[in-house]
């Protein structure tokens, strides 16, 4: 067994006399007990890999547990090892007792599109919106396990009501098309081998020893499973912290770990109390923050770690201005630290963050990568435009040239391209550079060559205006004359085309005052883009700032974090103070602190964007709450920083900062 562990983490290493539950604090090395746990049953225990199931909470943490265990294993993840969440555990026992579950092997799995959809046909009910909220309501009962009989008599309201009723036929209708939704993933099985025996016996007959990490976060379906999957002998490691539980809102249920002594009677509860990740002050202030939560269990946490840097908060004019600042300071750091980018986190409250903190990294040349949640250049309206400048950029990008020709749609269908493709190939040469050749037109019928060629001409015309016309002008006719918006509200319905318009209006904006600030072109511009987004980000070495939400973060760990937007109504968010639900915001805080390894820099904006106006923000009260040994700053003390210095603004915050010492 490896040195880097302590007494305690030996101890649930080696404790296999039944199940056992690792309770501690963030950072206090129980996701390592999992890795190593896994290394001991197999090394030392002659255990196969192939009775080992490790459940992790995201497909990410999955991942990079493998990575941890192959690590420790020299170099090669265990052949048959189950690294993996529920759901796909979930999957993969559905898959294998189809017949038992009433469903063929190839089922489908329905996302929450999908699932709205039916819920709506279900309930007779136009209203996307409505449907939305029965969608949420039938998961939730899914999710604790809740039949349509049973939620048909607890539903205490009309909506509820509806919801029940409406679930009866939703179950159907999914049998019917052989599919499945994301909470049958655990709810399926949990009937199966509650019904079955003889398959119940064998899944635990197979999955011998299980571990799951971030326990508090399971939900009443989850528990079940994990009961019926290691029966009476509850071959178990849970671990799992009580401060850390965010996900209430999605049915998870902090009462499973109270349920596991009740259950469980014979439980070792093994507590961990030293830190490995966070400096001292960190952990403090973390520490002094949570003690306004309601305990469950008594937990202490210490660090071996020195002081540290003190934790900065810094009050910033906006969201725009914070974004901006946030990146200023990373490259200032970096400079300064000599750090690589992939040490700085960025997180923030919900994902509609993203976008402007996106743009503020990318206006700083500052490679990022986004765990959970989408990027917005990624969304499929960006993706649209940005498909557009790719071409006007490269015409020999033929992706680029097939999303843009078809959308939107000009007629072209896919029998043309598929022609067009099949000249090219014969011909070497790129769709764009076929489009003029001659010979085109013994493969392509008279409409069809002059639609290609009427779509080539207009990316010509562009292309001939971009060095004589600002980026801002041409991207206004690019979307006139490709009747974008109008293309966005007649196959889409109006809610959705709203907000995709919207993103777009945004992009085209911000790349209007990109254009004017910097005075590049649009091609210009498009090359910026380009080169950020063509970085491979799934490569584990990929130099990038990690951006996530809160949520996503959790598990993970970062030398340098930039928490943004820590104001009263963002975090704790609006909608939890108003249900008097400050609780979970409080813990959401703790994760996000406890991520920081040395330096954790808070930041707040003055004011707000709600809508068209900008409303006055408040410092959120966990600023407060983690004790006096912060360091406040105000917008004002990057004020001094000239526009002339613009280009240099780096250097002459590090000057500045040298100068205050
Ligand atoms: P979280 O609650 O945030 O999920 P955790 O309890 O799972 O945290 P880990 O991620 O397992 O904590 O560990 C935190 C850090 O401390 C990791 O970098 C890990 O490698 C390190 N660590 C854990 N235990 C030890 C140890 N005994 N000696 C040295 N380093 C350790
Ligand atoms: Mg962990």
């Amino acid at each position: 067994m490896s040195a880097l562990l302590n007494a305690p983490q030996r101890e649930a290493i080696r404790y296999l006399d039944g199940p056992s539950l690792v309770l501690a604090g963030a950072g206090s090395g129980k996701t390592r007990v999992i890795t190593h746990k896994i290394a001991y049953l197999i090394d030392e225990c002659g255990l196969s890999p192939v009775n080992i199931a490790a459940i992790t909470f995201t497909n990410k943490a999955a991942k990079e547990m493998q990575e941890r265990v192959a690590h420790l294993m020299g170099g090669r993840a265990p052949r048959g090892l189950t690294v993996c969440t529920f759901h796909a555990l979930g999957v993969r026992i559905i898959r294998q007792e189809a017949v038992h579950c009433g469903l063929k092997p190839q089922f489908s799995i329905l996302d929450a599109a999908d699932t709205v959809q039916i819920v709506a046909d279900a309930a007779k009910d136009a209203d996307k919106g409505i449907a939305k909220q029965m969608q949420w309501q039938i998961s939730s009962w899914k999710n604790a396990m809740i039949t349509p009989a049973e939620a048909a008599q607890l539903a205490d309201n009309e909506l509820a009501a509806a919801a029940a009723a409406a679930y009866v036929q939703y179950e159907r209708t999914l049998r019917a098309y052989q599919a499945v939704d994301f909470d049958d993933l655990i709810s399926l099985p949990v009937q199966l081998f509650e019904n079955n025996e003889e398959v119940r016996e064998r899944w635990q007959h197979r999955l011998r020893y299980l571990l799951i990490d971030e326990y508090q976060d399971t939900n009443r379906a989850q528990y079940r499973l994990l009961r019926l999957l290691s029966g009476e002998r509850g071959q178990f490691t849970a671990v799992g912290d009580d401060d850390q539980a965010i996900y209430a809102w999605r049915g998870a249920d902090v009462e499973n770990l109270k349920l596991l002594q009740q259950d469980y009677p014979k439980l070792r509860v093994i507590k961990l109390e030293q830190n490995y990740r966070s400096s001292r002050r960190i952990l403090e202030a973390a520490n002094t923050l949570i003690a306004n939560n309601e305990k469950l269990f008594e937990k202490r946490l210490w660090s071996e770690h020195g002081d540290g840097e003190q934790i900065a908060v810094h009050c910033c004019r906006d969201a725009d201005a914070e974004a901006e600042w946030v990146a200023m300071k990373i490259n200032a750091h970096r400079f300064a630290a000599r750090t690589l980018y992939k040490d700085y986190a960025i997180l923030y409250r919900g994902n509609h963050q993203a976008r402007i903190v996106e743009q503020a990294l990318r206006n700083a040349g500052i490679p990022y990568v986004m765990s959970g949640g989408q990027s917005f250049f990624d969304k499929a309206e960006i993706r649209d435009l940005i498909s557009y400048l790719r071409l006007l950029q490269n015409e020999d990008d033929d992706l680029a040239f097939i999303r843009a020709i078809t959308t939107p749609r000009r007629g072209i269908g896919p029998a043309t391209l598929e022609a067009l493709g099949r000249y090219a190939g014969e011909r070497h040469v790129s769709l764009f550079a076929a489009v003029f050749e001659e010979g085109l037109a013994e493969h392509l019928a008279g409409r069809q060559l002059e639609a290609v060629q009427a779509f080539a001409t207009f990316i010509n015309n562009l292309k001939y205006r971009v060095p004589r016309e600002p980026a801002g002008r041409l991207l206004e006719d690019l979307l006139a004359a490709t009747r974008y918006e109008a293309w966005l509200f007649e196959h889409l319905d109006s809610r959705e085309a709203e907000s995709k318009w919207s993103n777009v209006r945004d992009f085209v904006g911000w790349l209007t005052r990109k254009g004017d600030e910097d005075g590049k072109n649009l091609i210009e511009l498009a090359q910026t883009i380009a080169l950020i987004s063509m970085l491979d980000k799934d490569d584990p070495d990929f130099d990038g700032v990690q951006l996530a939400t809160l949520h996503a973060s959790k598990g993970l760990e970062f030398p340098h974090v930039f928490l943004v937007g820590v104001e009263e109504g963002l975090l704790p968010h609006q909608a939890s103070i108003d249900e008097d639900k400050v609780e979970e915001e409080r813990r959401l805080m703790y994760v996000g602190i406890t991520r920081a390894q040395r330096t954790l820099t808070i930041s707040w904006c003055e004011r707000r964007k709600a809508g068209k106006e900008f409303r006055p923000c408040e410092i959120s009260r966990f600023i407060a709450e983690m004790g006096g040994d912060v360091k406040m700053s105000n917008r004002r003390s990057n004020d001094p920083l000239p526009k002339e210095e613009g280009k240099n603004r780096a250097a002459a915050l590090l000057a500045m900062l040298e100068r205050r010492g």
